[in-house]
């Protein structure tokens, strides 16, 4: 990586630059502080080598025995460990270098924790954000060289310098090795977790509710919440934590996450975390299938997740069930009352009938579908939501998936990592560990992790530092890449055609447009790092080709100034998304700088909101539009005029049938349908009097310069530029857009 790209040449030359730098702390006639500082000094000038993670560090690690200064180096080759391990300083002039070439000695001693500085590979470091491969506990380095498209001396390499063994090609490997291998490699990865362990125990189904808006999702979640287990030990969730359970009298229980809607379920998926195992497809009795009941459906069944109806407002005089019974069959819902599998539930949040019944109905679907899952070794889970806590840090809602998460175990979660300080449980209280299905909040993250990334243990804090470091670096360089791409692209459309002059005119005015289209800025604040993303992503999808959104920041909490000062440098707006008011302070400067917050709790009036901004903001596209109407009555010559007034003038006659005429206007002859005559009005009067403009039903007489081809009869149309503005449009399933 960073190794690699400074070059072989470039790290001694670094090495020494370094060194000239420290010199000044000479490190043989100073004290002992000094010799770090200097030290330290020429660990910070290595920094091509040292990524940006270890440096803070990196005095940590410079430690006294006696007078000797030891340093260990982090992610630096074994051989340029062995220059910084050997005392006479790397062979590199210092006060007690007698010669000018110092001996190295032979076999030198490496740190004990050999740093992790993946070699040079022979192909250019490219990334290649859209290869994805699977890898596995124990696959072999030639496997894993197979589905990489490298040599096996490369994986190697790559696998020493982490700091493991690589004897042979048939070595098996840890995943967490494999991973950091694929990402040098510049490939995607794909962790495949085994179903296979020694305790496999019974667990409990993972739901989540979808359907149509308004149809009852949240007032239906709301019901069951009350009925959760935590809800009677606790006396009520008093905060949304991004899932529950819900504890049967059997002693069975059922966990459900907590945030309704496609984006989270896409969101989720979309990171391959598989989490949900039964999907509540919540129906209005009143409304019936709409638009969003249907994308449910397609997710449930693209996700193969199996789908239990639960058809709400069941209380309401206007409830029709039978009606959505037939509607869900006809999209092809094998209902159970008509032979099927798909149970169907009558449910009323308002009235929380039907509640225990669609309860036992998802119990039987867990039962049929044979839910198991390892208890013991490493745990595999999710992020369901993260949030920052000013006391407490990064707080993740995490549901185990498969063996046991630990208190006090090292994991790296997305690009983040840290080790799990604390345990609870959805009542709030402190636990030891947690296992499959359960819905937990754990502290002790450095960062905030994404809905739907994996936690992964690891065995040390080294490999998870490693791994998080290893998994930023290939999310920013394979960003770069994208940016890079979209750039060129940009440039590829912007570009003017050799032969610009045999150019299509709707290619240019294309181009034109293209090359006018307007940024609109903006900073997304959420309460929940899932909504973040779910927002984030919702107010892309108002980008078109005049306008696009360009998120500058995303992140979770309420506005506060450093935003404001953020929207200040780069002109945007702020958009606060189920956040608290900005402090009186932060508003007050908002407004000082001209910068607009705009807070919103619905996700379709904050799309509204910024949909009406692009609009204005828009440059248009300029339209030509019939503004006016006229018939040709009468043909009048003007003869004889003098050489300074110029040639003889023919003057139209005529009634305006439509629309006005206005005297900057372009004007068209029509005759019998066809064309005949465009041109600039020169002259337009009414009663002898020049006029601006003529309404409907006036006469006038008209001149059009350089025109003197008037029939009785003709139709004279007046054209009007027009700009006309792109429209944000809403559908009936809730989808937004711009139209341009
Ligand atoms: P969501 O958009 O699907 O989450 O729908 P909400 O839960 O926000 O509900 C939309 C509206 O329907 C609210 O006004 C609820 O009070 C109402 N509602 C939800 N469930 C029921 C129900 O079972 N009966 C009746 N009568 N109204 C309901």
């Amino acid at each position: 990586m960073a190794w690699r790209a400074l070059g072989r040449k470039g790290v001694p030359a670094s090495v020494s630059k370094a060194w000239t730098v420290s010199s000044k702390y000479s490190v043989a006639s100073c004290g002992v502080q000094d010799s770090a500082k200097a030290l330290s000094a020429a660990v910070r000038h290595l920094h091509g080598f040292c990524p940006a993670a270890a440096l803070p560090t990196a005095d940590k690690y410079l430690t006294f025995s006696g007078d000797r200064l030891l340093i260990r180096c982090f992610h630096a080759t074994p051989e340029l460990q062995i220059s910084f391990t050997g005392d006479k300083s790397a062979g590199m002039k210092s006060k007690n270098t007698k010669g000018k070439f110092s001996k190295r000695k032979k076999e030198p001693k490496l740190a004990v924790e050999t740093p992790y500085v993946p070699p040079r590979l022979k192909r250019a470091a490219k990334s290649l954000p859209d290869k994805t491969i699977e890898i596995f506990e124990g696959m072999s380095i030639l496997e894993l060289a197979k589905r990489c498209g490298e040599s096996t001396t490369t994986i190697q390499n790559i696998i020493i310098n982490v700091g493991e063994k690589a004897d042979s090609e048939f070595d098996a490997l840890s995943t967490d090795i494999a991973e950091l291998v694929a990402m040098e490699v510049g490939v995607n990865v794909r962790r495949l977790h085994s179903d296979k362990g020694v305790r496999m125990v019974p667990r409990p189904p993972v739901v989540t509710v979808m359907g149509h808006v308004d149809h009852g999702k949240t007032s239906l979640l709301d019901a069951l919440r009350q009925t959760s287990l935590a809800a009677k030990e606790a006396g009520g969730i008093t905060q949304h934590l991004g899932a529950f359970v819900v504890g049967m009298q059997s002693g069975a229980s059922i966990t459900f996450l907590d945030t309704p809607g496609h984006a989270a379920f896409s969101a989720m998926r979309a990171r391959g975390a598989a989490v949900t195992d039964v999907v509540v497809l919540v129906v209005a009795a009143d409304d019936g299938v709409m638009p969003q009941t249907l994308e449910a459906m397609s997710h449930a069944k693209s996700a193969n997740v199996p789908i239990v109806v639960a058809i709400n407002k069941c209380d309401k005089t206007d409830a029709n069930p039978e009606r959505v019974k037939v509607q869900l069959a006809s999209e092809g819902l094998l209902l159970e009352e008509m032979g099927g599998d798909v149970q169907v539930v009558e449910v009323s949040a308002v009235s929380k009938s039907g509640l225990d019944t669609l309860e036992d109905a998802l119990l039987l679907q867990a039962e049929m579908m044979d839910l198991k899952a390892r208890i013991d070794g490493p745990a595999q889970a999710y992020v369901v939501e993260a949030r920052v806590d000013k006391g407490r840090g990064t707080l993740t809602t995490a549901i185990v998936k498969a063996g046991t998460l630990v208190c006090g175990q090292h994991v790296v979660v997305g690009s983040e990592w840290g080790r799990i300080r604390c345990i609870r449980d959805m009542a709030g209280e402190m636990i030891a560990q947690a296992t499959p299905a359960m819905p937990v909040e754990i502290e002790g993250l450095k960062g905030l992790p994404m809905a739907g990334d994996d936690i992964v243990v690891v065995e040390s804090e080294e490999r998870a530092r490693m791994l998080s470091e290893g998994r930023r670096k290939k999310k920013d360089k394979d960003r770069l890449v994208k940016l890079d791409e979209e750039r060129q692209k940009l440039e590829e459309e912007m570009k003017v055609p050799e032969d610009e002059e045999n150019e299509d005119e709707d290619d240019k005015a294309r181009r034109d447009e293209k090359s006018k289209r307007v940024e609109v800025p903006i900073i997304v604040k959420a309460d929940v790092q899932g909504t973040v993303q779910a927002v984030s992503d919702a107010l892309k999808t108002l980008n078109s080709a005049q306008v696009v959104v360009k998120i500058i920041y995303a992140g979770v909490g309420p506005v506060t100034q450093s935003d404001v000062d953020m929207a200040q440098a780069c002109d945007a707006c702020v958009v606060g998304f189920n956040v608290r008011d900005p402090l009186g302070a932060v508003s007050q400067s908002a407004s000082q700088a001209k910068i607009e917050i705009k807070l919103h709790r619905i996700i379709y009036h904050l799309l509204e909101d910024i949909g009406n901004m692009i609009v204005e903001k828009a440059p248009g596209t300029l339209e030509t539009k019939v503004a006016g109407e006229a018939h040709v009555l009468s043909i009048f010559e003007l003869k004889g005029r003098s050489k300074a007034k110029g040639d003889d003038v023919k003057i139209a006659g005529c009634r305006v049938i439509d629309g006005r005429f206005t005297k900057s206007a372009t004007l068209r002859i029509l005759r019998s349908g066809e064309v005949v005559f465009e041109g600039c009005c020169a002259s337009l009067k009414r009663e002898q009097q020049d006029v601006e403009a003529v309404g409907k039903g006036n006469e006038c007489g008209l001149v059009i310069q350089d025109c003197s081809n008037f029939q009785v009869g003709d139709v004279i149309q007046c054209l009007e530029k027009v700009n006309r503005k792109p429209k944000f449009v809403s559908s009936e399933s809730g989808a937004v857009r711009i139209e341009c």
